[in-house]
């Protein structure tokens, strides 16, 4: 689960790390007085579940209050379209206290998936050009494999600060490894922690993705999901259980399993088409659930056709074919429906099929399925 950069800044500020003073704004008729209380110089921020918000627009830094309420009145309200999560719009902006910055680092912790250790990542050459520095200096990225007691102090030594920035560094990435132990976090980036003119350590930017298998024992930070950045399909298939992601596609796709669900999607992809989602119904989906997810799937408005492949195994095919007749009765789909089933009930499952009045494909393998694909 991502967060917010205001929301990520406030638990920063909880666990004792430097941040901007700032004030929310979610009305237009709000943005004057809001700007008084910071009193600018100060920086205009779109406040979306995105990255590079810099270079989409999204951040401008006003030397007045005139130019304050103009980059405000602009940015609230727009929709932005950044490298990193293409065009959201923008319901809330955060207006904060320009830092006069001498240098830009960048800072992050996160999993190492391959040495199985939380990572201390920094790099001096930190701001909007870090992707560039990655790729053209990668030598410029320094990376901590924490193994036993967090130690940062030789790392933060190649950044090439004096002894007293270097230990004010050291401190914040103690803070964040801190907060990123107790709150389950995946990620947490500081992009930029700034070096102030005046030596300060602050951090500018903010952003963290919680593990959501974890979000269970924090009841605090699930409260702070904003349903308007998630996507509507993946949030409904939350509600009933399903493993429901978006895709850019046209064919529809359900199936029993995550393994045969990529299966799926590489069948699709060999037949020249692309998935228009990945769904797991999951194995012991019975007839309801399975219902409510064709009802999920077929609201996309992007298909062309649906391809359904079950493997009945603790899953029935013939409570599969109930969910899926059920379902369509109700809805009047006009795409094709491809059918393919195997194991528990098939049988049972096609007959239910085959007497429900309605038109399906019922394909025998994944090869007929591709070339019915192929054909559409
Ligand atoms: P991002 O583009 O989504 O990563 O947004 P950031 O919050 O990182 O802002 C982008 C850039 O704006 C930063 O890298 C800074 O260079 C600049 N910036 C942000 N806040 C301030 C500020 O208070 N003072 C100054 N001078 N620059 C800022
Ligand atoms: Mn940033």
């Amino acid at each position: 689960m991502k967060i917010h950069e205001y929301q990520a800044k406030d638990l920063f500020k909880q666990y004792g790390i430097n941040v901007p003073s700032s004030v929310l704004c979610e009305r237009k008729e709000d943005i004057e007085e809001c700007i008084n209380n910071i009193s600018p110089p100060c920086v205009i921020k779109a406040q979306i579940h995105s990255g590079a918000r810099g270079k989409a627009g999204g951040v401008k830094i006003a030397k007045d209050y005139k130019s304050a309420v103009e980059y405000a009145q602009t940015i609230l309200g727009s929709e932005l379209t950044s490298s990193q999560a293409g065009t959201k719009k923008v319901n809330k902006i955060l207006i904060e206290k320009a830092v006069e910055i001498d240098k830009e680092i960048y800072l992050s912790l996160t999993f190492d998936r391959t040495s199985e250790c939380i990572a201390l990542i920094v790099s001096p050459q930190g701001g909007m050009d870090i992707e560039e520095t990655a790729r053209n200096n990668p030598e410029k990225i320094y990376t901590l494999l924490i193994k036993d007691d967090f130690n940062p102090e030789p790392v933060m030594r190649n950044l090439g600060f004096n002894t007293e920035i270097t230990n004010k560094i050291c401190e914040t990435a103690k803070k964040i490894y801190k907060l990123l132990v107790e709150k389950d976090i995946l990620l947490a980036e500081i992009n930029p922690l700034v070096i102030t003119k005046n030596g300060d350590v602050t951090a500018v930017d903010a952003k963290i993705n919680f593990d959501d298998n974890a979000l269970f024992r924090h009841e605090d930070i699930l409260s702070l999901k904003d349903e308007k950045e998630e996507n509507p399909y993946e949030l409904e298939a939350q509600k009933y259980g399903l493993n429901y992601i978006k895709l850019n596609g046209t064919i529809g796709c359900m199936v029993n399993g995550a393994g045969l669900a990529m299966a799926t999607m590489d069948v699709i992809k060999l037949s020249g088409k692309s998935a228009a989602n990945f769904l797991d119904v999951g194995g012991g989906a019975g007839s309801d659930k399975i219902e409510k997810a064709f009802k999920l799937l077929i609201s996309d408005k992007d298909l062309e056709a649906v391809f359904i492949n079950i493997f009945g195994g603790i899953l029935r095919c013939d409570f599969l074919a109930e969910g899926i007749k059920n379902a369509i009765q109700t809805l009047k789909i006009k795409c094709p429906v491809i059918i393919r089933m195997e194991g528990t009930n098939k049988e049972q499952g096609i007959e239910i099929l085959n007497n429900s009045g309605l038109r399906f494909t019922i394909v025998k393998d994944l090869n007929e399925a591709s070339e019915v694909i192929k054909k559409l």
